[in-house]
């Protein structure tokens, strides 16, 4: 973090940070993309801090996994963004870190914009990486609000599983609760606009909580 002379007055203010997002599909990329930018921030001799929801459960529980089972160590919060404050606040460590990442940030509610804010504001560099849709096609929770105030967003595409063109969305495949605790692989598949159906049979309270289990 460099600082500045603040021209008004005797106290160094921090220059601001930045805050990117990156979202898309699932399949599409964004814990690889996400995981990419920590290492290469660590080369830079940065220091990272990662966090992840504690509802998404697969592959490692301390670690951001992307499907192409790249890994990056991250701390387990729950997705409520007091906790998260908490987290960073409390101990100290937002004053360790200059770049503060976070995987899964749909989950999370909406007071996750504020803190991004303000760990902008400290001089921050704030990566945030998350579904912009819901399987039913709709904006998932803080995520469009976010990729508004970024300074740089990166919308990945997927691949369509029926045709190979680019995917935007994420489409929900069967019905079946009982498939609720399976990996991700099987119950979700990329498809384009012109293959994909809205999974509309469960109410949007419901989905989320599916979602939240197994995205
Ligand atoms: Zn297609």
């Amino acid at each position: 973090m460099q600082l500045q002379q603040n021209p008004a007055g005797d106290q160094p203010t921090a220059q601001p940070g930045v805050l990117e997002v990156i979202t898309g599909p699932m399949f599409s990329g964004k814990s690889e993309e996400l995981i990419r930018r920590l290492k290469r921030a660590r080369i830079a001799r940065q220091r990272v801090a990662c966090y992840k929801p504690d509802i998404d459960l697969r592959y490692h529980r301390t670690a951001i996994a992307s499907h192409s089972e790249q890994t990056h160590e991250a701390v387990v919060v729950t997705p409520n963004s007091d906790r998260l404050r908490e987290a960073l606040f409390f101990s100290g460590q937002v004053d360790q870190v200059e770049v503060v990442g976070l995987d899964e940030v749909q989950f999370f509610d909406d007071g996750i914009q504020p803190l991004a804010m303000e760990l902008v504001a400290l001089g921050k560099r704030v990566i945030l990486a998350g579904l912009d849709t819901t399987f039913a096609n709709e904006p998932f929770g803080p995520v469009p609000a976010l990729m508004a105030l970024a300074d740089k967003v990166t919308k990945l595409n997927a691949v369509c599983m029926t045709c190979g063109a680019p995917a935007i969305h994420t489409q929900r495949l069967g019905t079946s609760k009982e498939l609720v605790m399976v990996g991700a692989a099987g119950m979700y598949e990329a498809r384009c606009r012109q293959h994909f159906q809205p999974y509309v049979e469960a109410p949007a309270a419901e989905q989320m909580e599916l979602s939240a289990v197994i995205a």
